[in-house]
């Protein structure tokens, strides 16, 4: 069934999930979550013209139709079997923060020397990584994926799909405890990346000047690793915020180890302006935002609002904050610890939205959800600030920026 599947992607090489979206000759997968069945928009999807439809409902016949026992089972096992197929080498980075950053600094310092593709936007789950590869192609010498988990073994089983030859963790911080229950948690969900490399016989890439990451790589031994040291220079950078230099200097590390020349990496780095609401700088006319609305944990909460209190650059600072999700248990500490930070510096004006940052007994503004802050700048308009702009994606914070 698996090579029959293969070999009707090596025909097609497109793939859709989604019946509302079909590309002509498409490979349909009858995917289902929690409140859908994927099966029920099969017939749509050949409709509206893919040439298969993978389901897994054998009331379902016809000759466009592949049974299979779990859709999702079969795209993953299909991106497996095609990763054989292609020759190229896989690089997989996971971490807590800055994964998507370091993926597009990654991109730009590979394809100095290689072709080279790698996740579009954030698909880093079970079904995104599995697309991410499916969107690779013989022409590919270098696929970078990237890799996301909220528990354990999801690495494990992305790794088990993708076959990294190289990987990278960018660091190991404070988030998605909900899932991982604890920081340790956290160290042994990433770990499972350099468990797959000393196992394959992969390399592991990492800064040395991380202690976590120097003893998640000492206590596997015979694992094969290169350790760089991010301290050493100071790397010319577009992008806004101190933590991008981690995220660059991970990128020029993996570029040096596979042999890119220094110059023209340094180059492709300067070159990288963020577009994708992650320190994002965008000038209104009427102020300078910092778009970092796409995402918030504890670890990256702190190093934007330090990073942001410390730059010298500006002075009418304010931060408009919103909750951090998937915290669990930590949740209402964790909103306390944030709240103690800002209270050591002095901003202009601090806005907190979200139920965690309201249930909070603080002297700064707080509203319960980002429809309440728009109230509250149509009434109270901001001029001639910097804004920091950072919260988890549902709070949906980018929504403010028309008003700024
Ligand atoms: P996700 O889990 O949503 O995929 P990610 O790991 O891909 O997130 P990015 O999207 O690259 O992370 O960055 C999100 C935000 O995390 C940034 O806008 C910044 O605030 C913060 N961040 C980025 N890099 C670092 C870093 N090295 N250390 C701490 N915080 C960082
Ligand atoms: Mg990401």
């Amino acid at each position: 069934m698996q090579n029959k599947l293969l070999d009707i992607f090596l025909a097609q090489r497109k793939i859709s999930t989604d019946s509302r979206k079909i590309e002509e000759g498409a490979i349909f997968f009858a995917l289902s979550g929690e409140n859908f069945d994927g099966n029920s928009f099969a017939r749509a999807a050949l409709d509206k013209g893919a040439s298969y439809a993978v389901i897994s409902n054998p009331a379902l016949t016809g000759e466009r139709y592949i049974y299979v026992k779990d859709c999702l089972v079969a795209l993953q096992q299909l991106a497996c079997d095609y990763r054989k197929y292609l020759v190229l080498k896989i690089i997989a980075l996971t971490g807590s923060n800055g994964k998507t950053t370091t993926k597009e600094f990654l991109l730009r310092t590979l394809s100095t020397k290689f072709q080279c593709l790698a996740t579009c936007g954030n698909l880093n789950n079970h079904i995104g990584v599995p697309l991410t590869l499916l969107s690779f192609d013989e022409s590919t010498q270098v696929g970078i994926v990237e890799m996301g988990a909220n528990h354990q073994r999801e690495i494990e089983l992305l790794c088990s799909i993708a076959q990294p030859d190289i990987g990278l963790i960018t660091n190991v911080g404070i988030a998605h405890l909900e899932g991982f229950g604890s920081a340790e948690g956290v160290r042994k969900g990433k770990g499972e990346l350099f468990d797959y490399l000393l196992k394959s016989g992969g390399v592991a890439i990492y800064n040395s000047k991380d202690e976590t990451l120097r003893n998640m790589v000492a206590s596997r031994e015979g694992l094969r690793a290169v350790g760089y040291d991010p301290e050493r220079e100071l790397l010319e950078l577009s992008i806004y915020g101190t933590y991008n230099q981690l995220n660059a200097q991970a990128a020029l590390a993996v570029g040096r180890y596979l042999g890119c020349d220094d110059g023209a990496v340094k180059e492709a780095l300067k070159g990288y302006i963020a577009d994708n609401n992650r320190s994002q700088v965008v000038d209104t006319g009427r102020n300078r935002l910092i778009m970092d609305a796409y995402n918030a944990n504890p670890s990256s909460m702190r190093a934007a609002i330090t990073n942001f209190a410390n730059s010298a650059e500006f002075s009418d600072k304010v931060l408009i904050l919103g909750d951090m999700r998937e915290l669990g248990d930590y949740s209402k500490e964790e909103h306390e610890k944030i709240v103690e930070l800002i209270a050591n510096y002095q901003f202009d004006n601090v806005l907190l939205v979200g139920e965690n940052f309201s249930a909070l007994q603080s002297h700064f503004l707080s509203f319960l959800n980002a429809s309440l802050v728009l109230d509250y700048l149509s009434n109270n308009q901001l001029d001639n600030k910097i804004i920091l702009i950072k919260g988890s994606r549902g709070i949906a914070l980018e929504q403010i920026a028309e008003l700024l």
